[in-house]
């Protein structure tokens, strides 16, 4: 039951790594979010409520802050781009 729009998600996120080996090493934030490769769906890494994809694959249990996934090989993380790139010579805006 995740009811994001997977389309807008695609255009507005960057990949941030896959093939992690172990949950320890996957990060989470506001804006870190895991896709599940076998079955497409989105699972923010920091849900408001227990929250996994459709097929088991990927699972967070919000209640004890802890990251379930069945096959590493099949999930990958991905990071909201929060701001738009400025990436004019001299500047760096904070
Ligand atoms: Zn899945």
């Amino acid at each position: 039951m995740v009811d994001i729009h997977l389309e807008a998600i695609e255009h507005t996120h960057q990949l941030v790594g896959t093939n992690y080996a172990s949950t320890g090493d996957i990060p989470k934030d506001h804006d870190i979010f895991y896709r599940c490769d076998e079955c497409g769906d989105f699972v923010p890494s920091v849900p408001k409520r227990n929250l996994g994809c459709r097929c088991g694959n990927v699972f967070v249990d919000k209640d004890y802050w802890r990251l379930h996934i069945g096959d590493m090989s099949k999930m990958s993380v991905l990071r909201k781009n929060s701001t738009p790139r400025r990436t004019q010579s001299g500047g760096q805006r904070i």
